[in-house]
């Protein structure tokens, strides 16, 4: 089933010049991004975003992460697209990631592991809905292209 998931390259991955490494992993597998930017996210995003872990030993130090610097923001789209670009990403833990993942390959701890990705059709929704409008999702565009290309 054609679903949407929400992906972040954290500050780590950002600083270290990864950018187009991952994005181009997503792309290869067949993924449409529909939404892309880059931004620094506020305490208030932060804490909207990873709201599950409010009050676990590790939620302080995930927020300072997290605000620390630009992440890149983006939305997929494709079959199976929240399962499967989990897979991509490995476990969280990099060192049970399996080789050929994202965390497997650029990461080594479990707190600054590179990437965000959302576990569920329920949080992909809720992560998308907290970095983008609806109006900053181009799902339609290949048809408008069509559309344009058939005019003349
Ligand atoms: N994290 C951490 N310590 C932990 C577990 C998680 O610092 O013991 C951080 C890590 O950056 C992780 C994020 O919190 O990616 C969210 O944790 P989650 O269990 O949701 O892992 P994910 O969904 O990112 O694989
Ligand atoms: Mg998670």
């Amino acid at each position: 089933m054609a679903e949407r998931t929400f992906i972040a390259i954290k500050p780590d991955g950002v600083k270290r010049n990864l950018i187009g490494r991952i994005i181009t992993k997503f792309e290869e597998k067949g993924y449409k991004i529909i939404g892309l930017k880059m931004l620094i996210p506020t305490t208030e995003i932060a804490e909207k975003h990873y709201e599950e872990h409010k009050g676990k030993p590790f939620y302080p130090r995930l927020i300072k992460y997290i605000t620390s610097g630009p992440i890149v923001a983006m939305v997929l789209e494709g079959e199976n697209v929240i399962a499967e670009s989990r897979k991509m990403m490995g476990a969280t833990k990099p060192e049970e990631a399996q080789p050929g993942t994202i965390r497997f390959e650029y990461a080594i701890t479990k707190e600054y592991n590179i990437i965000h990705g959302s576990d569920s059709p329920e949080s992909a929704e809720r992560e998308i809905n907290i970095y983008f409008k609806k109006e900053e999702l181009c799902s339609d565009w290949t048809t408008m292209l069509e559309m344009i290309t058939n005019e003349g």
